[in-house]
């Protein structure tokens, strides 16, 4: 048995395992999407590799708040009707579109790019913890809004900035509760965020 007849031509098991390392993609999906892109037109799935190749060229980080961008600075921060007095504090740049789209805050952000999480090796040190506190430092900023996601990681997260922006004398508070616990910000709804930030204490 050669290994066509078992696991097929290498340029499709190539793109199935490429795609099955995605979250959320099981080998089975991988190959359903696989055989979609071969019966696809050629010119959509050039369109679809262009994409890619550029994702990662096209996409910086904004120097200011960290959110992925293909500006620097990010739309957001660019923003002058923007208010530049409140920052909201999230781990993950889908973090920002998921208050965004309560249409509610009109400050900016900072995207720590995860969570403090000693079990994974994740220290205030590998995340865009010394940044914020810079930011807060430089002045102008009345509010820290800590929007961190309502599990074991995020807690401790918020405990942290809460206590590194102490000294600073800057107002820290903390979304409220009534997300759903140990869930992502990123999957709650915006009436269920809009009340949070009503609600942040
Ligand atoms: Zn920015």
């Amino acid at each position: 048995m050669n290994s066509d007849s078992s696991s097929g031509p290498l340029p499709i098991t190539r793109v199935v395992s490429e795609l099955a390392r995605l979250p959320g993609i099981g080998p089975k999906t991988a190959q359903r999407l696989t055989y979609h892109l071969l019966r696809a037109p050629a010119e959509q799935v050039r369109q679809l590799a262009d994409a890619l190749r550029d994702l990662k060229d096209g996409i910086k980080l904004c120097d200011t708040c960290f959110n992925l961008s293909d500006r620097n600075p990010c739309h957001i921060c660019a923003n002058a009707s923007r208010d530049g007095s409140v920052i909201c504090v999230v781990e993950e740049p889908l973090d920002i579109m998921a208050v965004e789209r309560t249409a509610r805050y009109k400050g900016l952000y900072h995207v720590l790019h995860g969570a403090i999480s000693p079990m994974d090796g994740i220290g205030p040190d590998e995340l865009k913890m010394r940044d914020l506190l810079r930011r807060v430092e430089r002045g102008g900023i009345e509010e820290v809004i800590l929007a961190t996601n309502p599990n074991l990681e995020g807690d401790a997260t918020a405990m942290y900035v809460t206590r590194l922006l102490a000294e600073t004398g800057t107002k820290v508070t903390r979304l409220a509760r009534g997300l759903p616990i140990g869930g992502d910000l990123e999957y709650a709804d915006e009436v269920t965020l809009s009340n949070a930030f009503a609600g942040r204490s």
